[in-house]
């Protein structure tokens, strides 16, 4: 943001949320909102005209949101540096109040008929250039201001549209004020080595993409884009949530150290890859990978993963203009099919909404996520599907003829009732004849048709779903979230999530037993999944299958080797007896150092 950098680069280092384990040590690459490829055409009607100016103003009242949020967060700052930010951020805030910069947003899309990130780029290239042409350096720097202003409005007006991250040198440390799980999609891990944002929290997509993706990352770190420029040296270690910029030469020695040390114990832990997941008394735990990027599906059968327990399909539809039709949806799922080589594969239907946007959706996410006042609570995942009849058969009729490949499964986000789970059947059976009549190629039977547990209404009523359901997976993470009343990608309220609540828990073990009693398959694949110090408790509920990101595996696979199940059942009924977040957090440690 708008100020100079100094000229003898010194060390400084700050603390947000670690979210992703590991130590990046590389050079920054600060993130600007300018490096959006912005769209540009002629509106031909008055209603293409007034549609332009409600999506202009939606963004706006989004920038105006933003940046009072980030006037909040900047009040934890030390002193002089929360004044300094609060500053510049007051200065951003009185440019979007309507003012001549908002005026001329408005007048380029009503009198010059283009589209509203057209007119934003273009009042915005005039006004700054209009500054620079000015004597005065202090107005000159305004042109700053008005670029990066203008910057966010475009981010919010093109959401879920991510910066083009494709000319990164290998080593880059991605800052940002904010990182999008569409964001982290584009990531290439052997480019990145980590990332660390202003906002978010360590439940929210991005930091679960991280952990995926073995990128250290931290999140939440308040003052990052003051003292982080693009080209400065900086290490970032996800475990402790440190940044460190330009550090010197014996802070950079002893991160290696650290960095090569943890290397070591990873590939110590690959011994265990084909190895069976079997506890000590004879126990058999199926250990399965959650995909987000179709990509990964080698590092999870690398990783010994038994089949995957969930596949994110909403990552097939970022960071791209055009949904991708049924053929290409059908092309994508058969190679991870063929690739899982007669292990089974879940695949989850579209999860779109609430933090996890994608631009291929446009005027779909318009229409139904557009300006809801909650949209963790409006229309997502399976309700946007329902809604959305084309946009929902062109993906189950890909996942139908994926279906010949190998075993698949079909997982629905975000269930409630059983009339959804009704609904979906009705609508398999009828797209099965239609692929018949066509004579396309189809497995031998329908393929199991699943339910996410993430809604506490759904846990609550898990017997009934059972009934109309052939096999649950417990989603901790929007389980927690929705029990909680806690925004999984809020870095304020993060340090109230906790899937340790008596609450959350009591749901997981009703849910096990429910799925128990009608004897249908049920998993975990929240990021508790992967978390060994739940491994003793999930078991001792009677879970037997847990689906993780791969690089937990084989952590969570030494952990079950060591497990005595009858002594991890006592321990689940103790633990189920306390009411205290706390105690319940010092019972599983201690339930960690027993066998
Ligand atoms: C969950 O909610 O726990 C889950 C696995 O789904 P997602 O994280 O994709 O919302
Ligand atoms: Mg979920």
């Amino acid at each position: 943001m708008g100020n100079s950098k100094a000229e003898t680069p010194k060390m400084g280092s700050f603390n947000g949320v670690g979210v992703a384990p590991g130590v990046a040590i590389g050079v920054a690459r600060v993130i600007e909102s300018g490096s959006l490829s912005v769209p540009e055409y002629a509106l031909k009607s008055e209603t293409d005209v007034t549609a332009d100016v409600d999506r202009l103003e939606r963004a706006l009242i989004k920038s105006r949101r933003q940046l009072k949020a980030l006037r909040m967060k900047s009040k934890s700052l030390p002193a002089a540096a929360a004044e300094e930010m609060g500053y510049l951020l007051d200065a951003h805030a009185a440019m979007l109040d309507e003012s001549r910069l908002v005026r001329g947003f408005r007048r380029r899309v009503q009198e010059g008929r283009i589209n509203a990130e057209a007119a934003v780029q273009t009042e915005v290239t005039h006004m700054a250039r209009g500054f620079e042409q000015l004597d005065d350096p202090y107005i000159a720097a305004r042109a700053t201001d008005v670029r990066e202003v203008g910057g966010r409005v475009l981010r919010n007006l093109m959401e879920g549209q991510s910066p083009s991250l494709g000319d990164l040198a290998p080593g880059t440390i991605l800052i940002a004020e904010d990182i999008t799980p569409a964001d982290t999609a584009q990531m290439d891990p052997t480019v990145v080595a980590g990332f660390a944002a202003v906002l978010g929290g360590a439940e929210g997509h991005a930091a679960i993409m991280a952990r995926s993706m073995g990128l250290p990352a931290v999140l939440g770190a308040a003052d990052l884009l003051q003292k982080v420029r693009s080209g400065d040296a900086v290490i970032v270690d996800g475990q402790s949530g440190r940044v460190i910029v330009n550090p010197d030469e014996k802070t950079r020695a002893r991160y290696e150290d650290k960095r090569a040390s943890l290397e070591r114990e990873t590939l110590k832990l690959q011994r265990l890859r084909d190895v069976p997941a079997i506890t000590a008394d004879g126990s058999k735990v199926t250990l399965l990978a959650n995909l987000e990027l179709v990509r990964d599906t080698k590092q999870a059968t690398g990783a010994g993963a038994e089949g995957i327990g969930l596949l994110r399909t909403e990552f097939m539809f970022m960071n791209r203009n055009q949904t991708p039709d049924e053929d290409e949806q059908y092309d994508i799922l058969a190679s991870v099919v063929k690739q899982m080589e007669g292990r089974p594969v879940t695949i989850r239907t579209l999860d779109i909404g609430g933090e996890k946007l994608a631009y291929s959706l446009g005027s779909i996410l318009e229409d139904h996520v557009g300006d809801a006042v909650n949209p963790a609570l409006g229309v997502r995942a399976i309700r946007l599907s329902l809604r959305e009849p084309k946009l929902f058969e062109a993906q189950l009729c890909a996942i139908l003829r994926a279906a010949a490949h190998g075993p698949v499964r079909i997982l629905l986000p975000m269930i409630t009732t059983p009339g959804e789970v009704k609904q979906v059947r009705e609508i398999l059976k009828r797209l099965w004849r239609r692929l018949k009549k066509r004579g396309v190629d189809l497995p031998t039977e329908m393929p199991p048709l699943g339910v996410m547990i993430e809604i506490p209404g759904a846990a609550l009523a898990a017997d009934a779903l059972a009934q109309s359901a052939d096999f649950f997976a417990i989603g901790s993470n929007d389980l927690t979230m929705y029990t909680l009343a806690i925004d999984r990608a809020d870095e304020r309220v993060a340090h109230l999530y906790n899937p340790l609540h008596p609450a959350v828990l009591r749901l997981i073990e009703f849910t096990v037993q429910a799925a128990l009693r009608a004897r249908i398959p049920v998993s975990i694949c929240g990021e508790i999944a992967g978390d060994p110090k739940f491994t003793p408790l999930l078991i001792g509920f009677g879970v037997r299958e847990l689906s993780m990101s791969p690089v937990s595996l084989a952590r969570v696979k030494q952990r079950i080797l060591k497990l005595d199940t009858a002594n991890a059942v006592r321990r689940a009924r103790l633990v189920m007896e306390v009411a205290d977040t706390g105690r319940i957090a010092a019972l599983l440690d201690d339930l960690d150092g027993l066998a």
